[in-house]
């Protein structure tokens, strides 16, 4: 406790780092937003200032993740995880089997994983890639078995749990519209929407606070739903009523929109190069150990002490997920490359003092 702000280096995996400047804007505006005298939590969710900023964060989503005008973009609630049903709630009746509808799921970690059994509730579902835990690396998606009565194709952009990213979008047959949770890289590197159906993600890893949930939606996708699904997941009511349904989660979009500024500034592309030197800092330096630092991890004691030790420098958030325990820095846009470097020379360090006593 006592901790200084810009003396703390956050690695958390989400509810994760924020851009200082989005922070410093955000903390301006807080009492008196644009001249109104109340604050953006305290206005209502149909006056024309949050009209303007729900247009906007929406105006620069579509800019900055090139998203084609025959797709809908719609602000949710209930996380990636209300995703996971939601996705099959809205598609299910596009199964060309309607008594029994199919999806296709590539399982290749547990946040797939996790999709695929929400999914179990509402339709037929197949793990098209024969997945090997503890999901370190993914068969070839030329090898995957592919279902054309399936009603779409989900996998996982990013699995931040077990460290799994899909570089290219998997090849899908004719009529079956893939579906992604891009919830842990979203805006990280330039992404292929137009080859989606829809493409999903929460927004506290790399895009703000947690509460807001992206939707993009190929229109030609929307209408399907099933008549149980409840109106706030259902993609037709909730595009309708351009995200105002009912009460949204207005400061998360708010401050979405004000990360949208931030990652303009930089632009994709660059903040993708410097998320590749961050990445590449840290793995070469596993790579070249010689087996003192593992992927996985696994020595529990020096794991203990890496993590004491690097909280007495102000390093945060570098627990493994308390399913598979270990190290794990995670390396979204916000985190600098000077902060990376902080973790790299750290690494260095600590395996020159314990390097003989593993
Ligand atoms: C964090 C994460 C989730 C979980 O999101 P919630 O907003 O907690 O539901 C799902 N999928 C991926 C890929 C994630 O990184």
């Amino acid at each position: 406790m006592g901790a200084k702000q810009g003396e703390t280096i956050n690695f958390n995996a989400g509810p994760a780092k924020i851009p200082e400047a989005v922070m410093e804007k955000a903390q301006r505006e807080l009492i008196n937003y644009a001249g109104t005298g109340v604050s953006i939590l305290e206005m209502s969710h149909r006056c024309a200032e949050f009209d303007n900023v729900i247009k906007g964060c929406e105006r620069l989503l579509r800019e900055e993740m090139n998203i084609p005008g025959d797709y809908d973009v719609i602000f949710m609630q209930g996380g990636a995880t209300g995703q996971f049903a939601a996705v099959p709630m809205n598609l299910a009746a596009l199964s060309r089997k309607k008594v029994q509808p199919c999806a296709d799921y590539a399982v290749t970690g547990s946040w797939s994983e996790k999709a695929f059994k929400e999914a179990e509730k509402y339709l037929n579902v197949v793990k098209i890639n024969s997945p090997v835990k503890p999901y370190v690396s993914v068969n070839d998606p030329a090898t995957w078995t592919r279902d054309t009565d399936a009603a779409y194709l989900h996998y996982c952009s990013n699995e931040t749990i077990n460290g799994i990213e899909m570089r290219e979008v998997p090849e899908t047959l004719p009529g079956v519209p893939i579906v992604a949770d891009v919830s842990s890289n979203i805006l990280s590197r330039p992404f292929d929407v137009s080859k989606h159906g829809i493409v999903y993600g929460g927004t506290q890893k790399n895009l703000g606070a947690a509460g807001l949930t992206i939707v993009v939606v190929q229109k030609d996708l929307i209408g399907h739903e099933n008549k149980m699904t409840p109106s706030v997941f259902s993609y037709s009511t909730m595009s309708k009523n351009n995200s105002i349904y009912n009460t949204p989660n207005c400061f998360g979009i708010y401050l979405t929109k004000l990360v949208l500024e931030w990652i303009k500034e930089t632009g994709v592309n660059a903040l993708f190069d410097r998320n590749e030197t961050k990445s590449t800092m840290i793995y070469d330096l596993i790579d070249s150990s010689d087996g003192f630092y593992s992927r996985p991890a696994g020595n529990d004691v020096l794991e203990k002490k890496f993590l004491i030790c690097a909280l007495a420098r102000g390093m945060i958030g570098l627990k493994g997920h308390r399913s598979v325990g270990g190290i794990r820095a995670s390396l979204y846009n916000a985190v600098t490359l000077e902060e990376t470097e902080v973790l790299a020379d750290y690494m260095k360090e600590f395996m020159a003092d314990y390097y003989d006593r593993q």
